[in-house]
Parts: structure tokens; sequence; C-alpha cells
């Protein structure tokens, strides 16, 4: 590279605020043979991986499983996904395209449990957007919450369970396509198997690892407004997945200072944490 292509590439690099490298959490290969090909798929994050393999091609094979296949890949973890083999004498061919989705296909969400407000007891957040938001609450994201937290306002865990996976290297939010896999967050294995995801913290405000058990109430870390966000908040979740497309989530139900009765959080109310 001469000179001034460096030159042109350090300036462009600084124009685009030089955001990290985005890493795809699941990778297919296939290991092939004389006779067909072997897929493995790899999960690289500590939480479960909901994974789909479709063919797009296909000539004279035979798949073990029948494809399509969903199957859940827990945590750091590689396994044989299928096997594909030729079916007959003579030319064969396959293409092959994977989906993936964040959480498990075995998971179901225990309904008796009531979860804590993510913030300190005394403290009053306001729901900005509640289940099935206009805004954003749609498809996967249909019983999410988002609550009004100021940016570096500590965010506290809802339910008990394990981080299994973290992210705090982006700087930078806004309201484009561009930004939906760019959030800062936490996800919270609990028992039931769901994961709980908490998500907009600002650059470097995960305050917890993989692998912690962490305790209602715990810190976890400093909002902010990464990702698909127009401005600071929080935006809390639980789910599981269908299958490689799509997530499940899950409405939930809040202890708050203001009933004595466990409730679902409604748009534009404001809640105190007890
Ligand atoms: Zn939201």
């Amino acid at each position: 590279m001469s000179a001034r292509s460096w030159l042109l590439a350090l300036l462009l690099a600084t124009v685009a605020g030089a955001d990290p490298e985005l890493v795809d959490p699941v990778v297919a290969r296939g290991v092939n043979s004389d006779t067909g090909a072997d897929i493995y798929v790899s999960n690289r994050l500590g939480c479960d991986m909901t994974v789909t393999l479709e063919l797009v091609e296909q000539q004279n094979i035979v798949t073990a499983p029948p494809f399509p296949c969903t199957r859940t890949i827990p945590g750091h973890s590689e396994v044989l996904f299928g096997r594909i083999r030729a079916a007959g004498d003579g030319r064969w061919n396959y293409s092959y395209k994977s989906f993936w989705h964040y959480g498990s296909l075995e998971a179901r969400h225990d309904d008796s449990v009531v979860y804590s407000l993510p913030y300190a007891s005394g403290v009053t957040m306001k729901i900005n957007q509640g289940y099935h938001g206009k805004l954003s609450h749609t498809g996967d994201n249909e019983y999410a919450t988002d609550f009004s937290f100021a940016s570096g306002t500590p965010v506290l865990a809802a339910r008990e369970g394990v981080v299994v996976s973290t992210e705090e290297r982006w700087s930078r939010g806004g309201a484009t396509p561009y930004f939906r896999d760019r959030a800062n967050l936490v996800r919270v294995r609990h028992s039931d198997g769901t994961i709980g995801e908490y998500d907009h913290f600002r650059l470097n405000g995960v305050e917890v690892e993989e692998g912690q058990t962490v305790k209602r109430g715990d810190l976890l870390g400093y909002s902010g407004a990464t990702g698909f966000a127009t401005g600071p908040h929080l935006h809390f979740i639980v789910y599981s997945t269908y299958d490689g497309h799509r997530r499940h989530s899950y409405p939930i139900r809040f202890r708050t200072a203001e009933s004595p009765a466990p409730v679902e959080l409604l748009q534009d109310v404001r809640y105190t944490a007890p």
C-alpha cells in the first residue's frame, strides 16, 4: 500500500468512528469426504444458540436428520449437526444456509416467577415502551419493556441466574438497521432455561462477567444508548426460541411499590422499586 492509500485508509477509519468488528456468534462448516459431508456447527458465545440448517440446492443426496433441521447449541461448543450423503450412484451436489437466534429451543418460562424492577429501591422510572409497543416492540421484541434510564444509571438484575454473555465494546447508537446488532448488553440464563437480556449499556459499562452467578438486585452495569436506540434507556426482555428464525418472548410480572399484587408494566406509567 502506498503512503497515500495508508492516509486515505486512516481518514476513512476516523470518519466511520472505527467501530469494532461484528462477529457472527455461530459458524457452520462442512467436512467433506468422497461420499458426502459432515456438517459441524459451533457457538462462540456462552449462551445457548438455536440454529436452523436449510438446504438451498440438493441433487442426489440424503441428510440425517432430515433438513430443515433445528437444534440448540450449548455455549462455547461445537456439535456434529447433520450428515449429508450421496443417495445413489452418479453426480451429487448440495448447498445449505444456516440461520440462528439467541436462546434455547427447550426452555419454557416459569410463569410463577415475579421479577424485581431493574433499579434501586425507592427509584421511580417511566415505561417508555411496553408490550406490543408500536415503535419497536413487535415480532421478536413483542414482550420487551423500555425503562426511562438516564445515561449512567445502575442497572440491577431483575431475576437471579448465570451471566452467559456480555458485550460492552460499542460506543454509539441510532435508529437505523446498522445499530441492531451493536448494543452493549448482558444476557442472564434463568433456572427455567430462558434468557433475560438487558440492552443499551454505555461503552465499557458492563460490570459482570460471563459465568458469574447473579442474585436479584446485583449490579449488572450502567445504562446508555448503544445499539438500536434513539436515546438512553434500558430495554429488557425474557425469551427462548422457536427456531433459528424467530424468538419466543414472554410477558412477565413485576413487584412494584404501587401495588401489593404483581403487575404487568404498562406503557407511559411510572413505577417505583419497593
Ligand atoms: Zn425496547
